[in-house]
C-alpha cells in the first residue's frame, strides 16, 4: 500500500497548499482500495450492494421466441411488398404459459397472446388492431408489417452462458429484477463498508443540551448520517467529541478499530487552535490540504491506525455522547487502519466536500467499478443571475435547476452562499459548478450544473 508521500510524489503538480478539486480526486483514487471480502445475500438484500463477481446467465431470457403483442401469428415469408395478405384462422389460441402445439401451414394463422411461445415455424405477429376481418380469417393490410415484427427473440435480453452483470456493478432496482429474471435466489456481493463519524468542536452542542452563548447545535453528524445511509453504508455514530486529546484519541482509535473509514467535521482549518489536527497526525498518516475551492477549503485525508504503537488496541469508547448504530464488532484483525476524511466544520462545506470527494472515494471503497457512472453528470444551464467568481478556485454555488418554457435548462441561485447557510442545500436541487479558471458569469451565460436531488 502506498504512503501519502508516495502518492503525492507521483501526482503532477501536487501542492497541499493549493490543491485543485481534480487533483484531490486523483489523489483519493490512489489512496482508496476496494474491499474484497464477500458474502452471499438474498436478492432482496442485494439492493444497493456491489456485485463481487460476474454473473453469467444460467438461462436465456426470454427462454423462447414469443409474441410481443396480442394478435395473430403466421409465417412472415408470405408477406409481399405492397400487397395485403389474407390468412385463415385456426382453432385455439396460443396463451402465455400455455403453448399452442399445432402446426400452422402457409395461408393460415393462429391467435396469440403477449408472451406466448411462437408456434413452430412462425416468426411474425400482426397485432389485433392492425387486422381487417375476413371471411373465416383476417387480412393484414398492405405495408402494415415486416417479417419478424412483434416477435421477441430467445435470449434477446440475456443469453445463456454470457455475462449478465459485471463484478463491481452497484445493484439498483433494475439489476435486482434482472438477477431475479435469471432465477437466481442469492447474489455474491462485497461486504458492506462501515463508516464511523463524529463531530468535533467545543462550541458544538448535542441534541438535548441547553443552548448556551456562542454554541451551535451539531448539524454535521446528521447530514453525514444521511449521506452515508443513502449510499447504503453501515454507519457508526460516535457523537460530538470534545476538543481534548484523550477523548479525541479514544474516538479515533475506536473508529479505526470498527470502521473502514472515518469522517470527522471541524477542526481542520488553518487557524484552528484545537487538538484535532495534532491527534490526526499522531495517530496516522495524514495530509492536511488547502483546496482551491469554495466552500470547503481545508480538508485532512489519510489513514488512522487502529492499534497503539505496541500493537495493543487502545482502550474504550470516548466519553461524551455516543449513539452506537450498529457495527460494534471490531473489523478483521491485522487491519491497516481506516481511511480518514477530516472535513471542514461549516455545514455546507461538509456536504459539498462529501459530494465532490468523499462520495466517489467511498464508492471506490465499496468496490464500485465505474465510479464516474455513479457521479451526477454536469449539465449546461442558462444562468438567470449574474454571479461573481474569482478565477483560481472551483466554486460550488447552490442553485435551483429547472426546465424553461423552451425545454432548455435554467438555474438561479438560492441566495446567500455562505458556507454555513445549510438552508441553501435544502432549498436548492443542485450545485452550480464554476470551474477553476472561470470568472464572473453574466445573465444568460451557460454554466455547468450538477443536480444532486435524488443523488444524496
Ligand atoms: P471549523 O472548521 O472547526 O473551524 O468550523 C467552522 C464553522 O463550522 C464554525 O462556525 C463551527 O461552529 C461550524 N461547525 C463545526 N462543526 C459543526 C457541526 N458539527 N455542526 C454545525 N456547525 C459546525
Ligand atoms: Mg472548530
Amino acid at each position: 500500500m502506498k504512503t501519502l508521500d508516495q502518492i503525492a510524489a507521483e501526482l503532477q503538480g501536487y501542492d497541499p497548499q493549493a490543491l485543485s478539486a481534480s487533483a484531490v480526486n486523483a489523489f483519493l483514487s490512489e489512496l482508496v482500495a476496494p474491499v474484497t471480502e464477500r458474502e452471499n445475500v438474498s436478492v432482496f438484500d442485494a439492493l444497493g450492494r456491489v456485485l463481487a463477481e460476474d454473473i453469467v446467465s444460467p438461462i436465456s431470457v426470454p427462454p423462447h421466441d414469443n409474441s410481443a403483442m396480442d394478435g395473430y401469428a403466421f409465417d412472415g415469408a408470405q408477406l409481399r411488398a405492397g400487397q395485403p395478405l389474407t390468412l385463415r384462422m385456426l382453432e385455439g389460441t396460443a396463451f402465455a404459459g400455455k403453448a399452442w402445439t399445432g402446426t400452422v401451414a402457409p395461408g393460415a394463422c393462429v391467435k396469440i397472446m403477449t408472451g406466448a411461445i411462437m408456434p413452430a415455424g412462425l416468426d411474425t405477429v400482426v397485432p389485433q388492431e392492425l387486422t381487417l376481418a375476413a371471411d373465416g380469417g383476417i387480412t393484414v393490410p398492405a405495408g402494415a408489417l415486416q417479417r419478424g415484427d412483434n416477435r421477441r427473440l430467445l435470449g434477446e435480453d440475456l443469453m445463456a452462458g454470457r455475462p449478465a452483470l459485471r463484478a463491481g456493478t452497484r445493484i439498483g432496482p433494475a439489476a435486482l429484477g434482472l438477477i431475479a429474471s435469471l432465477g437466481l435466489a442469492t447474489v455474491p456481493v462485497l461486504r458492506r463498508v462501515r463508516v464511523a463519524y463524529f463531530s468535533t468542536g467545543d462550541e458544538i452542542l448535542s441534541l438535548g443540551e441547553a443552548p448556551r452563548e456562542g454554541a451551535v447545535y451539531d448539524s454535521n453528524r446528521y447530514t453525514v448520517y444521511g449521506l452515508l445511509t443513502r449510499l447504503g453504508l453501515e454507519v457508526i455514530d460516535l457523537g460530538v467529541v470534545r476538543d481534548d486529546p484523550a477523548t479525541l484519541e479514544a474516538a479515533f482509535r475506536q473508529a479505526a478499530r470498527q470502521a473502514d473509514a472515518i469522517i470527522t467535521s471541524g477542526g481542520v482549518s488553518v487557524g484552528e487552535a484545537d487538538h484535532t489536527k495534532a491527534m490526526m497526525k499522531k495517530l496516522g498518516d495524514v495530509a492536511f490540504w488547502r483546496i482551491a475551492m469554495r466552500p470547503g477549503r481545508p480538508m485532512a485525508v489519510g489513514r488512522i491506525q487502529a492499534s497503539t504503537g505496541d500493537g495493543r488496541f487502545a482502550a474504550g469508547p470516548p466519553q461524551g455522547e455516543s449513539v452506537p448504530m450498529g457495527g460494534s464488532e471490531p473489523r478483521a484483525a491485522g487491519s491497516v487502519g481506516a481511511l480518514m476524511f477530516g472535513l471542514p466544520g461549516n455545514p455546507v462545506a461538509v456536504m459539498v466536500t462529501f459530494l465532490a470527494f468523499v462520495r466517489p472515494a467511498l464508492l471506490k471503497l465499496m468496490g464500485v467499478a465505474d465510479v464516474a457512472a455513479h457521479t451526477p453528470p454536469l449539465l449546461k444551464a442558462r444562468c438567470l443571475e449574474p454571479l461573481r467568481k474569482k478565477p483560481g478556485r472551483t466554486e460550488y454555488q447552490r442553485g435551483t435547476v429547472s426546465t424553461a418554457a423552451d425545454g432548455t435548462l435554467q438555474v438561479r441561485t438560492t441566495g446567500n452562499q455562505g458556507s454555513g447557510v445549510l438552508s441553501s442545500m435544502v432549498e436548492g436541487n443542485g450545485l452550480i459548478v464554476l470551474h477553476h479558471a472561470q470568472g464572473n458569469v453574466a445573465v444568460g451565460d451557460a454554466v455547468d450544473v450538477m443536480v444532486f436531488d435524488g443523488v444524496i
